[in-house]
């Protein structure tokens, strides 16, 4: 087995593929291979043998442990040795991985240049306030489009591709406008013919699955998790699930929550508000209702014995509030903000009754000779907003009204001139 080592000439000709000497570091093969591969790429051309030479190469000089025992027994050696994975590599491969790899796994579809990124795809995903709270699952189907699987995004049947005659395989056609006698504006706008590739297919080799497009539409069910506690605007991401296209790092599908109102629960961040009226006995002498949550549980709400809820008051209920994201265990606060519906009249004798028990009165009895210096009053009621609102406008006619003399003022001086 071993016979072969003093074969001293098996084990450097992937030095000189690579154009390195034989103690290349890591980085001197990466930048030859680097060179090399791009240069001798059969989509800009190059000779496929040569190309898959370079693979091979790399795929071995850039392992310490291959790069060793090729060092030692050459080139039959490393590609027995290792069971066959030194071997059987696809120098596409070699070649997209060293170019940091494609997500979609286009297998050569890469032409060295570097990869732009392909744009996000937004969905807003309008939830309730109950899906928020409890969590959701659910299967969105989305069309997107996919490298194309017979041509692997190259749009041909052959692989390959001729210069775009319209632009000369720039991508990008530059126009020229006269703007003057000895003035011009040159414009570049990308090509129309190739959308800015560079490539054109001859009719004869498109692909018959993309129609030379490279891509290819597909239905795609995406499972979505509103998890507990989520946020209103919060976005839930899936990389790379957007539109594919060659020589493109694929986009994220991002869906943003979009919380509908809720007829009851209002939210704010981990707490729940919710409005409750009691009636004036009730607030008073004691009440008890039923609130029914958002995950369908009936809750006893009370108060407590002899205590009175004042109009506009808030109590709160721990940990009824939301569930807070990833902490699903962890609640905030309920909040509950009471109104108090008082009776429009009372009778004489409610009246009465009433002031028996009340609390007595805490303002001062006036004397006679007081009442006599006063002048009598009559209260009106009134709906003030409403009042409000009229003044206001009132305000605003007044304004306007300024405004007209002053233009009228200045069309008359207009005249006189
Ligand atoms: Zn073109
Ligand atoms: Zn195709």
């Amino acid at each position: 087995m071993f016979g072969r080592a003093p074969k001293k000439s098996d084990n450097t000709k992937y030095y000189e593929i690579l154009g390195v000497s034989k103690n290349a570091s890591q980085d001197d093969l990466k930048k030859a291979y680097k060179k090399a591969a791009i240069k001798n790429h059969p989509d800009k051309g190059g000779d496929p043998e040569k190309f898959k030479e370079l693979g091979q190469a790399y795929d071995v000089l850039s392992d310490p442990e291959k790069r060793e025992i090729y060092d030692q027994y050459g080139e039959d050696e490393v590609n027995n040795g290792m069971g066959g994975g030194g071997g059987g590599h696809d120098p596409f491969d070699i070649f997209q991985s060293f170019f940091g790899g494609s997500p979609f796994g286009g297998g050569g579809s890469s032409r060295g240049r570097r990869q732009t990124r392909g744009k996000d795809v937004v969905h807003p995903l309008k939830v309730s306030l109950e899906d928020l709270h409890n969590g959701l699952s659910k299967k969105l189907s989305l069309s997107r489009n996919v490298i194309c699987s017979k041509c692997k995004g190259k749009g041909s049947k052959s692989g390959a591709s001729m210069t775009c005659p319209g632009c000369q395989g720039a991508g990008v056609k530059v126009s020229i406008r006269h703007l003057g006698p000895s003035m011009i504006q040159q414009m570049q706008h990308p090509c129309n013919e190739c959308k800015g590739t560079g490539e054109a297919i001859s009719d004869r080799d498109r692909c018959p699955q993309c129609k030379g497009e490279k891509v290819v539409p597909e239905k795609k069910m995406l499972g979505v998790h509103v998890e507990k506690g989520m946020q209103n605007g919060q976005r839930i991401t899936f990389p790379g699930e957007a539109d594919e296209a060659p020589d493109t790092v694929t986009g994220d599908v991002v869906f943003v929550l979009q919380q509908k109102e809720h007829p009851k629960f209002k939210r704010k961040g981990d707490d729940l508000y919710v409005e409750h009226s009691l009636s004036l006995t009730e607030a008073l002498c004691g009440f008890q209702f039923i609130l029914t949550h958002l995950d369908n549980r009936q809750l006893l709400i009370k108060s407590n014995p002899g205590e009175v809820v004042k109009p506009d008051q808030y109590k709160a209920i721990n940990d009824e509030g939301m569930p807070m994201y990833q902490r699903p265990f962890m609640r905030g606060k309920l909040y509950i903000h009471f109104t108090v519906e008082f009776p429009d009249s009372l009778t004489p004798e409610q009246s009465k009754a009433l002031e028996t028990v009340l609390p007595p009165r805490t303002s001062v009895q006036l004397t006679d000779m007081e009442l006599d210096e006063c002048e009598e009053t009559t209260l009106h009621d009134v709906n003030i907003e409403e009042e409000m609102r009229r003044k206001q406008s009132q305000a605003r006619e007044a304004y306007e009204d300024d405004e007209d003399m002053h233009g009228g003022a200045q069309r008359v001086q207009c005249a006189q001139q």
